[in-house]
């Protein structure tokens, strides 16, 4: 069994009680899998960080990291063209966006979030006391965006969205942090770097708006755990209280220097991304070619299904061949597979076994 959502305790809170842990996905130990299932990034990252974690590890892991990760925050701050009182640091973004949810929502204050979304949303709101309400996606799995205006006690969302890919457009994430002027809209940009804008050019406008994103993905480091939040001063300050409430390291000085590194490596990063958006592209053709129906993605995963074929069935066959890809159980994309999109030779092994199976 999975040893996060055994026994239960007498002694656990009723928020511990009333909350499903979240599941992540698999992560196998052979290594000769191929791997399309937590929309990892099939490339190393810049041999630069390498390089800067192993000075790290030689010269200053004597030393505490700086609390305040001053230097970090100036890189990230430079890279995005904000102040660096307008950025905050977390162990992942999924720390990040926790640390939100106690900092910016009340319990009794309803917040919104897509139903589809990143599954991790109602583990938090459950866990922090938050109360919320979920906007149904369309049948096209797109946003009906006017429903998150005048959210009761703010809004949170992925652009694009998880897992679907689908993305809003710069002027529909605006609209949504413009009719909520009085709460924080969270905007989760997880996948951000693979073909749509990112709302940090709106953060100077507006003193609610909190972008998250994270180098797990377009920056190859899921391992290394960092994500950031940039957003007005006062939201980072918030933020900053939290972490120093109880955590007040949270990153440690191998992740400071990959991190730096992957942000000064420019170049690379830009390589790599447009790689996988053009394997993203043909993969949806060749998906297109044989039936699926194809949500349109803007991330680094599609999300398909196909009349003929059972979704849970495909998944567990090609599991049997160690392909790993995604099954969700959940009403609304039980039919549906999520493929993260790996190297173009990763992406062919996947079709050659799908083409088998149909
Ligand atoms: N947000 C979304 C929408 C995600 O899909 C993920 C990755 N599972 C995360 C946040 C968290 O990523 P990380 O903690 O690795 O930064």
């Amino acid at each position: 069994g999975n040893p996060r959502v055994s026994s239960m305790s007498k002694f656990f809170s009723s928020r511990l009680k009333q909350t499903e842990p979240y599941v992540p996905g698999e992560q196998p130990n052979e290594t000769k899998v191929i791997k399309l299932n937590t929309n990892e990034n099939p490339y190393p990252p810049s041999p630069e960080v390498q390089k800067a974690i192993q000075r790290a590890a030689n010269e200053t892991l004597r030393l505490y990291p700086t609390p305040t990760l001053q230097e970090l925050r100036q890189t990230i701050a430079k890279t995005y063209k904000v102040h660096q009182d307008q950025v905050f640091i977390g162990n992942g973004s999924d720390e990040v966006l926790a640390f939100s949810f106690m900092a910016f929502f009340e319990p009794g204050e309803a917040i919104r979030f897509p139903d589809i979304t990143y599954s991790f949303y109602p583990v938090y709101a459950k866990l922090f006391n938050v109360d919320y309400k979920v906007v149904p996606v369309r049948e096209d799995f797109s946003l009906p965006i006017e429903e998150f205006y005048h959210a009761e006690g703010g809004v949170i969302f992925p652009n694009p969205n998880a897992p679907t890919g689908r993305a809003l457009s710069l002027l529909e994430v605006e609209s949504i942090v413009h009719q909520n002027p009085e709460k924080v809209v969270i905007i989760d940009e997880a996948y951000i770097d693979f073909g749509s804008d990112t709302a940090v050019q709106l953060v100077n406008q507006y003193e609610n708006l909190l972008v998250i994103q994270t180098l797990s993905k377009s920056r190859s480091l899921a391992g290394l755990r960092v994500g950031y939040a940039i957003g007005d001063k006062q939201l980072i300050e918030g933020l900053n209280r939290i972490k120093n409430s109880f955590n007040s390291y949270t990153i440690d000085r191998l992740a400071i220097a990959g991190a730096k590194a992957a942000f000064e490596d420019g170049d690379y990063f830009e390589e790599i991304r447009a790689k996988i958006i053009e394997t993203r592209e043909q993969t949806a053709k060749s998906l297109d070619n044989l039936g699926f129906e194809v949500v349109e993605s803007k991330a680094n995963f599609l999300l398909v299904s196909h009349s003929q074929v059972d979704a849970e069935e495909l998944y567990n066959q090609l599991k049997e061949q160690k392909i790993y890809i995604r099954y969700f159980k959940k009403p609304r994309i039980q039919h549906y597979v999520r493929i993260t999109i790996g190297k173009p030779e990763e992406m062919e092994r996947l079709l050659e076994a799908i083409k088998k199976h149909i």
